[in-house]
């Protein structure tokens, strides 16, 4: 089985995406767009979240009103980039949980290796979404993943905002049943593990690091 890839075509998002890519745009315009984009990929990963009705109270009557059925949502930001995806998500679901998973990329090998891991104590019953805006040669996400799948959470996406192609097949080899949220699958990797076109390092976008 291979697994789901959706891409976000809305105009807002690829617009928003484009000034992101410009290598001229600011770190506290970067910032804002990915929040904003984040909050958009938000509003379509959330979509088949299923509904139940309460009853309540308008000024005027009552009525069955709609409400998101389930456990609160587990947000899992990658770190440190992932906080650029997390900031957006918590502006649409502000009651979601919410985890850290330290990886760095050995420079090397191109392998994860985890320095720190914070999540909720009972991910049962929860959907979690993991969030990083490179999933670029998919060894974070899969090491990422590795860990939650043993707090056995309902359902696991992964929401970010470009994906290359080889790290999309290495995050589907390992963890079919996960799909994938992004505003673009890029080109390629190149030889230092970026993607291409891409935006550069999101990282130093975002902070200003570089
Ligand atoms: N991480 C980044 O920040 N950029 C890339 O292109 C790949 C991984």
């Amino acid at each position: 089985m291979s697994g789901e890839v959706h891409v976000v075509s809305h105009p807002l998002v690829q617009h928003k995406l484009s000034l992101m890519r410009r290598k001229h745009t600011s770190t506290s315009q970067f910032r804002q767009l990915l929040e904003e984009i984040s909050m958009l990929l938000t509003y379509e990963v959330t979509r088949d979240f299923p509904l139940t009705t309460e009853r309540i109270e308008t000024p005027l009557v009552e009525m069955d009103a709609p409400f998101i059925e389930g456990k609160k949502l587990v947000v899992i930001s990658i770190l440190r980039a992932g906080d650029g995806i997390l900031g957006g998500v918590l502006k649409i679901v502000p009651s979601a949980r919410v985890g850290h998973i330290g990886l760095y990329r050995d420079h090397e090998t191109l392998k994860a290796v985890q320095y720190y891991f914070k999540v909720p104590a009972d991910l049962a019953d929860r959907d979690v979404i993991v969030v990083d805006p490179m999933l670029a040669t998919g060894n974070s996400a899969v090491a990422a993943i590795d860990r939650i799948k043993e707090r056995q959470p309902k359902s696991i996406k992964m929401v970010c905002l470009l994906a290359a192609p080889e790290g999309i097949g290495v995050l589907h080899a390992a963890h079919p049943d996960v799909p994938v949220w992004c505003a673009s699958v890029d080109q390629k990797l190149n030889e230092k593990g970026y993607i291409l076109p891409g935006l550069g390092d999101a990282g130093d976008r975002m902070f200003g690091t570089k």
